[in-house]
C-alpha cells in the first residue's frame, strides 16, 4: 500500500469517527433524527428540565422551590427510580409538572440494538403509567447520546426526543451553587431549554448528592424572572 492510499484511508476513518461523534454526542445535532434543542423564541418562554430522578430528598426539595415560585418544570425520569419512589412521581404529577421518559436504567445508547432500546423505553413507560395513568410523549436520551434506530423506535411510539440548549453542569462535582447559577444563565434566552438534575444515573440511594442544584435553583428562577421570561413545560414548545 502506498503512503498516499494509507493517508486517504486514515483521513476517511477520522472523518467517519468525527461524524459519528457529532451525530451521536453533540446535544444540538440533528444528524440521526429530529430532536428539540430549544423552543421557538418570541413568547418569552423557557423550559426548566430535571433528569435522572425521582430521588429523595432532592426531588421533594426541588418541588418545594418550584411551588414557592409558582414555576412549572419537566421531569425526565428513570423507570428504575419510578419503581423505587412512586410517591415522588405522584407528587410531580399532582403539582402539574410535565413528565418524560429517560430510559429504565440510564444506559448509554451507543451500540444498542433497537430491541434493547424498546425494552428500556417501554419498561419506563409502563412504570410511569402504573403511577400516573399516563404514557409520556417526550423522551430524553441519557447523556444526550443518540444511536441508530432510536428515532424509529420513538416514532413507533409517537414520542419526541428533547435535548437542551443550556445547562448548569450540575453533575460536575467541582461546580458549587454559584457556578451552577452562572453556567445556567450564561447564554440563557427566550426559548432556552435548561438541563439540571434531581438524580444521578439511577444510582443507589446514598450515592447521589444534588444539594447544590437545590441551592442554585432560587437564584436561577429569580434571574429568569428578572429577564422577563416565564417558565413553561417542554410540551408548550411542541405545539405551535
Ligand atoms: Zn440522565
Amino acid at each position: 500500500m502506498s503512503f498516499a492510499v494509507f493517508f486517504v484511508i486514515i483521513l476517511i476513518l477520522v472523518w467517519v469517527v468525527a461524524l459519528l461523534y457529532y451525530g451521536c454526542s453533540v446535544p444540538s445535532s440533528q444528524l440521526l433524527g429530529p430532536a428539540l434543542v430549544r423552543g421557538t423564541a418570541g413568547k418569552g418562554r423557557v423550559a426548566l428540565t430535571f433528569d435522572d430522578g425521582p430521588t429523595p430528598p432532592y426531588t421533594d426539595q426541588i418541588l418545594d422551590v418550584l411551588r414557592k415560585y409558582g414555576v412549572t418544570a419537566t421531569f425526565f425520569v428513570n423507570g428504575k427510580q419510578v419503581d423505587r419512589y412512586p410517591d415522588l412521581l405522584r407528587r410531580i404529577q399532582q403539582e402539574h409538572h410535565a413528565i418524560g421518559n429517560h430510559t429504565y436504567h440510564h444506559i448509554f445508547l451507543y451500540l444498542k440494538t433497537k430491541g434493547r432500546m424498546r425494552q428500556e423505553i417501554d419498561r419506563t413507560q409502563e412504570a410511569i403509567e402504573r403511577v400516573t395513568g399516563l404514557r409520556p410523549r417526550i423522551f430524553r436520551c441519557p447523556y444526550g447520546i443518540r444511536w441508530f434506530g432510536l428515532f424509529s423506535v420513538l416514532r413507533e411510539r409517537g414520542m419526541v426526543a428533547i435535548q437542551w440548549s443550556d445547562t448548569g453542569f450540575d453533575w460536575v462535582k467541582k461546580n458549587k451553587p454559584a457556578d451552577i447559577v452562572q453556567k445556567t444563565l450564561k447564554n440563557l434566552r427566550d426559548g432556552s431549554i435548561i438541563l439540571l438534575h434531581d438524580g444521578c444515573g439511577a444510582k443507589e440511594p446514598g450515592e447521589v448528592d444534588h444539594s447544590f442544584t437545590v441551592e442554585a435553583l432560587p437564584a436561577i428562577i429569580e434571574n429568569v424572572h428578572r429577564k422577563g421570561l416565564k417558565f413553561v413545560s417542554v410540551h408548550e414548545f411542541l405545539s405551535p
